[in-house]
């Protein structure tokens, strides 16, 4: 028997193909992804302005498929986090952030991570593969399912917002995330707007460069220390893109783009959170007349990673010198903690280290 193809994943293009070469006209492609993308369906048979037999067809050619739910928890702040199984039994995890009347889905793009950054629990779990533009997108389809929110308007979305921060570095599987983006972001469907999708990367420069021509998503880019020397330490990745060059490459953004660079900033006890740390990066940021924007993040720990967390104080008077100095510099406090859904704490391995 032949393998059905996956529909979901799919430009509308690749789907005009297929269709045409089931004998259908262009016009299908539109029908069928609003059953598929706008109202969420996963069953042909319930797309009921297509004939019968049709639907039978559609059947017999496409799949629908979506991840499968194995665990779900809920943390005392309305953090919500799933495990999800794709078809080859590869498992991510996924986190929605509930906000007063709005929230952000934190969605992955690979099975782990190659870059071994030595504070999050992603990194030490080896990268297995990249997920497809299908994985990608079917993850928020999920989402969706259980928030019950196809077909709403904008306004009335609880799942607002897509943040790219779950596993993996998005940027080294850049095609089949700008697929994915570019997916979601049709208005024909899932209808979420580009300015509403955030992708962070731990820095790979020449993804950087093309990030704003060919997709026009939000960036995000975690730097975490204020010096060359400091990031190679803990983040493998700076020996390859160093802290300068992508600083460089931050501010050629900057110039195409217009407005500021957000930066993470994971705030670590004694390693790169004191007055001194803050006076390095505020110089190397007037040094290249980078408008930056610094989200201080909490770092969360977990079971053996030998950091530990800044105290309160320490995050408040960073912030305030960073302030001083000119630059925005939000607290980012973790959320869904108690279930180890915060940034960085996600794994989905249960028998690794
Ligand atoms: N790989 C991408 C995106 C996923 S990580 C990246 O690194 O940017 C999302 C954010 O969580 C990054 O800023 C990452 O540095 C941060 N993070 C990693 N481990 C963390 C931890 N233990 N506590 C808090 N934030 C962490
Ligand atoms: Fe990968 Fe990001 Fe974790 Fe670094 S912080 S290991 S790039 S997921």
């Amino acid at each position: 028997m032949m393998n059905k193809v996956n529909l979901i994943g799919l430009s509308k293009e690749e789907l005009r193909e297929h269709l045409q070469n089931l004998g259908e006209p262009a016009f299908r492609a539109k029908q069928i992804w609003q059953w598929v993308y706008y109202y969420g369906k996963t069953d042909f048979n319930e797309m009921t302005n297509l004939s019968i037999a049709l639907r039978e067809k559609l059947s017999g050619y496409f799949e629908l498929s979506r991840p499968k739910i194995i665990d779900e928890q809920i943390s005392s702040d309305r953090t919500h986090k799933w495990l999800l199984e794709f078809a080859d039994g590869e498992r991510v995890e996924m986190v929605y952030i509930p906000e007063e009347d709005r929230g952000a889905v934190c969605i992955s793009t690979q099975v782990g991570c190659a870059m071994g950054c030595k504070f999050c629990h992603t990194g030490s779990q080896k990268l297995t593969r990249n997920l497809t533009a299908g994985e990608i997108v079917s993850q928020f389809m999920v989402a969706r399912d259980v928030y019950h929110e196809w077909n709403l308007k904008e306004q009335a979305r609880m799942l607002s917002n897509i943040v790219v921060m779950g596993m993996g570095e998005p940027f080294c599987n850049y095609d089949n995330l700008l697929q994915a983006i570019k997916i979601i972001s049709d208005g024909e469907g899932i209808a979420l707007s580009k300015r509403r999708i955030t992708v962070s990367t731990s820095g790979i420069i020449p993804h950087i460069k093309d990030f704003d021509n060919e997709c026009g998503a939000r960036l995000a880019v975690s730097l975490h220390a204020s010096n060359n020397e400091l990031r190679s330490e803990i983040m493998p990745i700076n020996k390859k893109y160093p802290f300068d060059e992508l600083l460089k490459a931050c501010r050629s953004y900057q110039d195409n783009h217009g407005g500021y660079i957000t930066f993470e900033y994971l705030m670590l006890h004694n390693l790169n959170d004191t007055p001194a740390h803050a006076d390095e990066l505020t110089a190397v940021m007037k040094k290249y007349r980078i408008n930056a924007k610094f989200n201080l993040i909490a770092f969360n720990p977990w079971p053996g990673c030998g950091f530990e967390a800044s105290s309160n104080n320490r995050i408040h008077a960073f912030s305030l010198k960073l302030q001083k100095a000119g630059f925005a510099a939000p607290i980012r406090t973790a959320r869904g903690q108690d279930i180890l859904a915060a940034c960085g704490q996600l794994k989905s391995k249960k028998n690794t280290q």
